[in-house]
């Protein structure tokens, strides 16, 4: 069983648009693999927006910590508010509470409390579904905004895609990674046999792709390019050619911009499914049988 990964650098360079393709394609009757799909941008899940799931199962995802005071214990000294460094607890008329928001659930007032009054209480910091959709079994997640931990919970979301591929014998996990180069990405791309990197040619284009070619090669991931949007400014599309030419990274596919792609989002569909003979879709069509000669080819 492989597990083909897709990110980028940063945000909005199209690389749900290409996972939710994938997906599709791998649904269709000739597909040479039988795959699980696991949305790991937890942050930012919207990969559900386009597969449009049905939840079969959902879990609450525990993660982290919080400082909660027992007002009765308390004996006002003030010495948790001093060795706060997130000036989490607040303090009105000599009552001190936290805020959860701000704590940072470092527990050091806990160890400083001379009452022992202080205790630390795990908390939701998400959920995690199972959920079937048109093209096969998807697993993803919601983190609860400001909460941390999205590493965390990519790593279970990933987890659970596995097993169902490993109990049901499917060939490959289809993970849509989280953008940027954070502890999410290297949740995600760890243990992954292939990464597609998606680039857009912008300004920062290939500084993006750096960052995230330095993650994935930490990891010792094979990794291949496709560039997003590749002719609405060709000298970026060329330096990012250049620069994997020079680092001996194969891109595979130049996607063309395509009003297509928008529209098949708006209709919650992947954009090969939605106008399977557009630009874009013939492109990702081709680029996804690069894709597949390459995880065949280390199959052998
Ligand atoms: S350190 Fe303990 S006793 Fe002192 S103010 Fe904080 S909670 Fe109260
Ligand atoms: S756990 Fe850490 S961040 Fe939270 S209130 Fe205590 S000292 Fe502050």
């Amino acid at each position: 069983m492989k597990q083909l990964v897709i990110l980028s650098g940063k945000g909005g360079t199209g690389k749900t648009s290409v996972a939710a393709a994938f997906a599709h394609l791998l649904s269709l009757k000739n597909t040479p693999f039988k795959a699980v799909i696991a949305d790991a941008d937890v942050d930012a899940s919207n990969l559900e927006l386009v597969l449009s799931p049905s939840v079969i199962s959902r879990e609450e995802f525990w993660g982290g910590s919080t400082a909660e005071i027992d007002p009765d214990n308390c004996t006002a000294c003030g010495i948790c508010a001093e060795v706060c460094r997130f000036d989490a607890v607040l303090v009105k008329e000599d009552l001190y509470t936290v805020d959860p928001i701000a704590c940072d659930g470092c527990a050091a007032c806990v160890y400083q409390c001379p009452t022992e009054t202080i205790k630390m209480i795990e908390q939701i910091a998400g959920e995690w579904y199972q959920s079937e959709s048109l093209y096969g079994p998807l697993f993803h997640a919601n983190l609860i905004p400001a909460q941390e931990n999205s590493g965390k919970l990519v790593t279970l979301v990933k987890q659970q895609a596995r097993l169902l591929a490993l109990d049901e014998e499917y060939d490959l996990v289809l993970v849509d990674g989280p953008p940027g180069i954070g502890c999410p990405v290297i949740s995600a791309a760890s243990g992954a046999d292939l990464a597609l990197i998606v680039a857009e040619p912008t300004a920062s284009g290939v500084h993006d792709m750096h960052r995230v070619l330095k993650t994935t090669a930490h990891f010792d991931v094979e990794s291949l390019v496709c560039i997003n949007k590749a002719d609405i400014y060709l000298e970026g599309t060329e330096a990012i050619e250049e620069f994997c030419q020079k680092e001996g990274i194969r891109v595979v596919g130049k996607i063309p911009f395509d009003l297509a792609v928008t529209e098949s989002m708006v209709q919650g569909k992947p954009v090969t499914a939605y106008k399977a003979d557009s630009p874009a879709s013939l492109a990702i069509h081709d680029l996804w049988k690069e894709v597949v000669d390459v995880i065949q080819d280390s199959e052998k």
